[in-house]
């Protein structure tokens, strides 16, 4: 006796009627745990990035060869994790994040079709004549209304040949609404550099070009992940700080973004995530998380971003920390002509606040209670105030640069003599004192 399967594996690709099922499988679990792995471990945006790039994008680089990636995986969850934010970017923003000195993604979709157009034209040349075997037996044995659409193998098959991937892959994908116009762009390009004769798999020409892999890895990124950037963060930060209306004819963006140029990547992406609403707030994030009110004791607002644009008692602490901290929004957050330390002290606000953040989470026994669903009491108060001074006061000296050394009483004394006794003023009226 002897069992029929409907799948098997033959050197790390399954074949057979059921091969679909389990092509990926390996790939898409080792994937996911080294995601998993990212998450779980606390290490700087720019080592998770080559983290990405070396060890997560390689895992599909084999099985693309000959299949094409399934459209389930979405590569934009484990860019998120990769940079630590919420899902504020679209899957192109991530691939021109380099450009403005955020890190540089590698895209696995882009890669595996890239490595499947090679294969077509390089590495497996014989699939035309396969082609033919597929053609002929379908024309023999399947019946007309499905060899007539241009079918040629069985339904209960739950993948397309090999031969047809490959098929597909030299013509330029024209099945694939992503990368059938990156797909046209590369054979015309690859036609050009030929003399426009018409190239055959396994010619000479393409033996012989070198990078033809990244070559074509270019032409469909630069096809499909060319939305843009810069138009997208406005829009953003324009609903960040909604009501309040940003004149852009004022704003000169360019010069925001020039002003990240001498941050490494990390300290961009804090930056870039402030202007996208990226940071982890309690009610950005949402789902089963709980969502605590203004972590620095404002009333009746939530721990959101768009507060603490203009949450007055996080610029008195700011300001306590920073005295040359500007009374204007859009200056104070980087979208007034920036100066390396405007930018450097967005850096320190930001980390203070995350500081601060995961502090309250880790004690959410103590933040957490019912008569604080609306304000923070004023002993939560004082524990966030400090934690805040005390991450920002770290990051500070990072960058060398000194900060006030914070007490509770040294800020009251600070705040009655500086700027009179405002300090629990209505939040409308507090930023706009001189
Ligand atoms: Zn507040």
């Amino acid at each position: 006796m002897f069992k029929v399967k409907p799948l098997a594996r033959l050197l790390g690709f399954y074949i057979g009627p059921q091969a679909g099922t389990m092509m990926w499988h390996g790939p898409v679990t080792k994937y996911k745990d080294r995601i998993n792995d990212i998450k779980r471990g606390c290490a700087a945006i720019a080592l998770n990035c080559h983290t990405y790039n070396t060890r997560i994008v390689p895992v599909f680089s084999y099985v693309s060869q000959l299949a094409p990636l399934p459209n389930t995986l979405h590569e934009l969850f484990g860019m998120c994790s990769a940079i630590r934010a919420p899902n504020a970017l679209r899957e192109s923003d991530y691939y021109a994040l380099h450009k403005i000195g955020g890190p540089k993604f590698r895209s696995i979709s882009a890669s595996c079709a890239a490595a499947l157009f090679r294969t077509s034209l390089v590495t497996v040349t014989s699939w035309p004549l396969w082609i033919q075997q597929l053609e002929e037996c379908a024309k023999q044995c399947l019946p007309y209304v499905q060899h007539s659409t241009g079918i040629i193998s069985p339904p209960h098959w739950d993948t397309d040949p090999i031969a047809l991937n490959l098929k597909n892959a030299y013509n330029g994908f024209p099945n694939s609404p992503k990368w059938a116009e990156g797909g046209a762009l590369l054979i015309n390009k690859l036609l050009t550099l030929n003399n426009n004769k018409p190239i055959k798999p396994g010619d000479k020409f393409v033996q012989c070009k070198s990078g033809l892999q990244k070559l074509a890895y270019n032409v469909l990124m630069n096809s499909h992940y060319n939305l843009d950037f810069h138009k997208h963060m406005k829009e953003r930060i324009s609903t960040l700080f909604h009501p309040f209306i940003l004149n852009w004819n004022n704003i000169q963006f360019d010069s925001c973004i020039s002003a990240l140029q001498p941050f490494n990547s990390g300290n961009v992406m804090k930056v870039i995530k402030t202007w996208m609403n990226a940071w982890t707030t309690s009610s950005r994030m949402g789902g089963a998380h709980h969502i605590y009110p203004c972590l620095f004791g404002c009333s009746d607002v939530t721990d959101r971003l768009g507060h603490y644009i203009e949450c007055p008692r996080l610029f008195t602490l700011w300001k306590y920390m920073h005295r040359n901290l500007s009374i204007h929004a859009t200056k104070r957050w980087g979208l007034c002509s920036p100066s390396k330390s405007d930018i450097m002290h967005i850096c320190c606000v930001f980390s203070a606040y995350h500081a601060t953040s995961a502090h309250v989470k880790q004690n959410h026994e103590i933040f957490g209670t019912l008569d604080q669903s609306k304000q923070l009491l004023i002993s939560s108060q004082r524990r966030t105030w400090s934690s805040f001074a005390e991450a920002y006061d770290a990051t500070a000296r990072d960058f060398e640069i000194s900060s006030p050394k914070y007490t509770l009483a040294n800020i009251i004394q600070w705040h009655v003599s500086y700027e009179g006794n405002n300090f629990y003023n209505g939040w409308r009226t507090f930023p706009r004192i001189p």
